[in-house]
């Protein structure tokens, strides 16, 4: 039998182009699978349970995804890039729901918010081993590397589902 919940999150998360790894993450944050440490200490882990990257808040998923003011910096400056208010919660959600004349457009913004919700994850992770945290600049930097590099792989067989403006805003190149 079809699990209704699965078919809600399934086309967002297994976005065909996004990196493997980074539908992995979102597929466990989708599954609520995600290791956090309100989950742990649930768990029985005897854990401080305070957010590694902010140390003001618990951390939950709700508040990595994207409550976080370092995650929360992320998404608006991802939003900004690419011309959309993006929702710091239910946003796979808001994803799916996203109507855009444009398939390629949508596929790639959808790439560039599962990137997020990885890079979201490794600096958690990063944070606990050695206190470092990267600035939401560079974070955004990588993701607007990526997705110019697959835009401009990808345009070239789907020229007449581009919407031009927006790429060339993007910095996709359309030659
Ligand atoms: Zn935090």
């Amino acid at each position: 039998m079809v699990d209704p919940e699965k078919t809600l999150w399934h086309s967002v998360v297994w976005n065909r182009l996004a990196l493997p790894k980074h539908n992995f993450i979102a597929w466990l944050y989708a599954k609520e699978r995600l290791l956090t440490k309100d989950r742990l200490i649930k768990h029985g882990l005897l854990i401080d349970g305070t957010c590694d990257i902010c140390s003001s808040s618990n951390e939950t998923r709700e508040h990595l995804f994207f409550l976080c003011p370092f995650s929360n910096r992320c998404l608006q400056g991802l939003g900004e890039w690419l011309g959309v208010d993006i929702p710091d919660h239910d946003t796979l959600d808001w994803c799916r729901r996203l109507k855009m004349k444009s398939l390629m457009k949508k596929q790639l913004m959808i790439a560039a918010i599962l990137a997020l919700y990885y890079q979201v994850w490794w600096t958690r992770n990063k944070c606990r081993l050695e206190m470092m945290l990267p600035h939401p600049q560079s974070v955004i930097g990588q993701i607007q590397q990526l997705i110019r590099s697959v835009g401009n792989r990808r345009l070239w067989s789907v020229k007449h589902r581009v919407d031009s403006v927006w790429c060339t805003k993007v910095g996709i190149s359309l030659q």
